[in-house]
């Protein structure tokens, strides 16, 4: 018994072994990518769907690996997280994201709103509003038009700290979403306590809308209705069929953002579609 139990030791930690490795060799590719600006961003339009007009867009995070290979955020934000890179990488997505609602308010699209995912890290960093300060000065940015996504889950784990990070947040000006919207469990006194702005229905209940109903609509039409109670709006994240986009918008729902309307474009790409649309 005792061999065996050694045995499954040693095939456990060569298993660790590689995975480790792996962690490692991909946090030493995403510093480097870091150093020679390999990160880049996307933006994905969001629509108002009683109207159909673009009121503005999220910006995500692209890593083009030197194989040309082109790396999701899922597979490198939580090591990013884990090491606190992302402190560094979150702050030049803030910066960068924020100078590019500035160009396309100068090329003549008012009023657009540029949301920025930030991830608990950032968030927890002392320095954090200090950050988001600079990003707004420095590059001139309406604090009106920046809109911060933070997860439902990430709200949930620290309450009192984050309620208070929101508080100023939104004492700059800058409006604040909840990302992932239902996956977590926030409970209605919690989310009047946090003062945000928008609530996100996560991806995950609109896959599971169907125009006749069934349990992702009807969590769907919950959160619309919790928006609408708590006097929030509410925006739904991945909408890939006409038939969800009527369904939400029967619903209450005010914005939606998925590839029905537009897939995340790179920043020049995303003013040639918005000047197209405009003429
Ligand atoms: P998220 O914030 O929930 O972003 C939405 C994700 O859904 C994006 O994936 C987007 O490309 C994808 N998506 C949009 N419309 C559709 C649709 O109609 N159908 C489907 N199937 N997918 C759709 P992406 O860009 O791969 O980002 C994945 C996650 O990585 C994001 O989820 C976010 O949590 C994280 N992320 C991205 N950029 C950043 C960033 O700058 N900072 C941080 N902290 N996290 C980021
Ligand atoms: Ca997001
Ligand atoms: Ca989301
Ligand atoms: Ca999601």
């Amino acid at each position: 018994a005792k061999a065996s139990g050694l045995g499954s030791y040693c095939f456990y930690d060569r298993e660790m072994g590689t995975e480790v490795q792996e962690r490692v060799r991909l946090l030493r590719n995403l510093r480097s990518a870091v150093q020679h600006d390999r990160l880049f961003l996307c933006f994905q339009p969001q629509v108002n769907l009683a109207d159909g007009r673009i009121v503005g867009a999220e910006a995500l995070l692209r890593w083009k690996a030197e194989s040309g290979e082109l790396i999701p955020p899922d597979r490198f934000i939580a090591i990013a997280e884990y090491s606190g890179l992302i402190v560094d990488i979150g702050q030049w997505v803030l910066r960068n994201a924020c100078h590019r609602q500035v160009a396309l308010a100068e090329a003549g699209f008012a009023g657009f709103r540029m949301a920025v995912n930030v991830s608990l890290a950032q968030f927890r960093h002392p320095r954090f509003i200090q950050t988001l300060q600079g990003a707004i000065a420095d590059t001139g940015i309406n604090p009106a038009l920046l809109e911060l996504e933070i997860t439902e889950s990430m709200a949930m784990l620290e309450p009192d700290y984050i309620t208070g990070v929101i508080r100023e947040v939104k004492a700059l000006g800058v409006s604040v979403a909840v990302d992932d919207f239902g996956t977590g469990f926030s409970s209605l006194s919690y989310l009047q306590q946090l003062d945000v702005d928008r609530l996100k229905i996560d991806r995950g209940f609109i896959r599971a809308m169907q125009a006749t109903g069934g349990t992702g609509g009807s969590i769907a039409q919950t959160v619309i209705q919790l928006g609408r109670n708590l006097g929030l709006s509410v925006i739904a994240e991945g909408v890939e069929t006409v038939a969800q986009a009527d369904a939400l918008h029967q619903l209450g729902c005010d914005e939606a953002q998925g590839f029905l309307f537009a897939r995340p474009m790179e920043s020049t790409e995303l003013a040639a579609w918005l000047a197209g649309l405009r003429d």
